[in-house]
């Protein structure tokens, strides 16, 4: 059996249990049908039961089968948008915004561990450190903690020099950083779990291996139809992230995102030796190149990933691609075994910030978290659930005024493969 065709992704060996599935068969009604069962399904669902509707999660797969279940579980308040660039191109206050939403975002995830009682998601507010890989890089990353201190008075980034950066990760790879306390890791399947879990208890349904396959409407209540049942809902939430063209009911958000390959790889157990030299604090680490790579311990082993998969499927040389990147950067894991590989889809937007609004007066949608969910799909969610019902939740940039589709989608697959390129050769040069 080929490894690359049935790869092993570490978070499904060591999640928490996951309940027996239960398939919708039947006619079931709703006062809110959530399309999708990652953080922002779950999310959506949880906060539709504070405001007293009665919610019904469908997923076309298992609980945290999307990204959710699979990515580097590092939370942080990040965009991939700096909030610089914001300001120049906006204005201070949306950026004060920005600032204060990513936030909100990281609070958001740490109150659900606390008042949801998921601490078996092993999340630590560990803090996060952006490595940078050439002077450039720093100088930008310096540039982007003063504005953060001086702009919006944040005082949870503090730079970093080389030595410190060498002492932090256990690499010589990099010229400095800046280090966020605001920021954490959290085992993401695990997390998933445990929303699913809080949405049981607290009286929400949800349905696992019931893709929608059709949304249709009835006066005034949609109807979302599976190969079993169906779900009658007075609203409808789109949250499909980068799996948003499985079906056609999800037609009118699929050519607002792009699907890009995400992959992942987990080391062997390391020997005491490399445990107490690479990664001392056990933070989550992240590094400039535009081709991003990220690290982070998870128990005794190293993860380590980045974009580099960048076929619909997963590949045998995107996989050999990130372990010459790992031992690049960490040498002294030259003759360590790579025991786990694995990925999945993120969903980048043309203005690389999430989707959040509302399609007609009963469907909503929000997508589009750009590789940087964790977080804001959770609190994203939950805001989209308050916009819905009427309410002006702040969303900043975020909020859109319907759809906006990426001009010639149609040509979205060599355009991901033009544009990996095109980062990829200006990390090579240094811009
Ligand atoms: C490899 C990888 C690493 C990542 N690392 C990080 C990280 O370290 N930090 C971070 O902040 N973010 C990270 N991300 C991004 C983060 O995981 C996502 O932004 C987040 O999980 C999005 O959650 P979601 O609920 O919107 O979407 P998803 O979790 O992708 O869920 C969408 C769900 O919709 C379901 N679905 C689709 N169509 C239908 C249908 N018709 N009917 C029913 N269900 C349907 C799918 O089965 C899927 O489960 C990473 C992503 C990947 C892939």
């Amino acid at each position: 059996m080929n490894e690359i065709e049935h790869p092993r992704s570490l978070w499904r060996e060591t999640a928490l249990p996951a309940p027996a599935p239960v398939m919708l068969s039947d006619a079931v009604n709703a006062d809110i049908a959530i399309i999708g069962g990652g953080y922002t399904g779950l999310n959506a669902a949880l906060r539709a039961i504070e405001r007293g509707l009665h919610p019904v999660v469908l997923e076309a797969a298992e609980i945290g089968w999307g990204a959710s279940g699979r990515n580097g579980g590092v939370v942080s308040t990040k965009f991939r948008v700096s909030l610089s660039d914001i300001a120049r191109h906006h204005d201070l206050e949306i950026a004060r915004r920005m600032h204060r939403i990513g936030h909100d975002a990281m609070d958001c995830v740490e109150r659900n561990i606390e008042e949801l009682g998921i601490a078996d998601a092993g999340f630590a507010r560990t803090g996060n450190l952006r490595c940078a890989h050439n002077d450039l890089a720093q100088t930008r990353l310096v540039a982007e903690a003063e504005t953060a201190r001086d702009m919006f008075g944040d005082t949870s980034l503090t730079v970093l020099g080389a030595d410190q950066v060498r002492e932090e990760t256990g690499s010589a790879d990099f010229v400095g950083g800046v280090l966020s306390t605001h920021a954490g890791v959290i085992h993401p399947l695990s997390y998933a779990r445990g929303l699913a879990a809080a949405v049981h208890a607290d009286g929400g349904k949800i349905f696992e291996h019931s893709a929608v396959l059709a949304r249709n409407k009835d006066g005034d209540r949609a109807v979302l139809t599976t190969a079993q049942g169906e779900v009658i809902a007075r609203h409808v939430l789109i949250a499909t992230n980068g799996y948003s063209d499985i079906t056609a009911a999800t037609a009118p958000v699929r050519g607002t995102v792009i699907p890009f390959r995400s992959a992942m790889i987990a080391t062997e157990p390391l020997g005491p030796k490399l445990r107490t030299t690479l990664m001392p604090h056990g933070r989550s680490y992240s590094e400039t190149r535009r081709m991003m790579r990220w690290f982070r311990p998870a128990g005794d082993r190293m993860l380590f990933g980045g974009r580099g998969a960048f076929g619909r499927e997963d590949s045998a040389s995107a996989f050999q691609a990130l372990e010459r990147a790992l031992k690049n950067i960490f040498p002294q894991l030259a003759g360590t075994a790579i025991t786990h590989r694995w990925s999945g889809l993120v969903a980048m937007t043309m203005d690389s910030l999430p989707q959040v609004g509302v399609l007609d007066e009963r469907t909503g949608f929000a997508l589009g978290y750009n590789g940087a969910g964790i977080a804001l799909s959770s609190l994203m969610g939950s805001r989209v659930v308050d916009l819905m019902l009427g309410d002006k939740p702040d969303l900043g940039l975020i909020e859109r005024d319907g759809p906006k589709p990426i001009p010639f989608y149609f040509l979205r697959e060599p355009a991901v493969r033009t544009v990996a390129g095109w980062y990829q050769f200006l990390d090579a040069i240094g811009r």
